[in-house]
């Protein structure tokens, strides 16, 4: 069977965003509030001769702060738990918040192997992306800059997951 890759972490980060982007279709869906999201799940998605099951969490309705939290922890348990890798988003506009150290948390403790994804980065450079030195201190490893809205690195990032299939 295909190897399993889940996209986990916070709402708003552009999961469903990057969803999109890798399977190439418009198949979940993006809005504009965080936490409304209905995604479709599951999608096979290919690169460079490869096919896997591309998984998209966060598709569950919540309004509460907390309930986002434990539900955003939640799915991020459900992922690990089948996944072959992880995609772990932050988002290198809002910075590091404490709902990325909640899922970082959980993903240190696993052996699964977890590329981290800085999203929303339009342009590759220090000076217009302050904050993305911050995702360092999550401890996962060195921060992948992409732009998933505009495609931006996400050859690369696709790269990165191959060679851990
Ligand atoms: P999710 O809740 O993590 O699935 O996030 P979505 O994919 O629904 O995206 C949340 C918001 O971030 C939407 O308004 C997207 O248009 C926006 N977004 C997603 N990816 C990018 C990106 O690469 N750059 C920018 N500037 N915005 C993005
Ligand atoms: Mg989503």
């Amino acid at each position: 069977s295909k190897p399993i890759v889940a996209i986990v972490g916070r709402p708003n980060v552009g999961k469903s965003t990057l969803f999109n982007r890798i399977v190439g279709a418009r198949v979940a869906i993006v809005e504009g509030q965080p936490g409304i999201t209905r995604d479709r799940l599951y999608q096979e998605a290919e690169w460079s001769g490869r096919s896997f099951m591309l998984v998209d969490t966060g598709g569950i309705d919540f309004q509460e702060n907390d309930e986002i939290v434990s539900n955003v922890r939640h799915q991020a348990r459900l992922a690990i738990e089948e996944a072959d890798l992880v995609l772990f988003v932050v988002d290198a506009r809002s910075g590091l918040l404490g709902s990325d150290e909640e899922v970082a948390n959980i993903l240190r403790r696993t052996d699964t192997p977890v590329l981290l994804v800085a999203n929303k980065v339009e342009n590759f450079s220090l000076e217009d992306n302050p904050q993305f030195l911050e995702f360092y201190s999550l401890g996962l490893g060195e921060p992948i800059p992409v732009s998933a809205a505009e495609g931006k690195n996400t050859g690369d990032l696709l790269d990165q997951v191959i060679t851990l299939l």
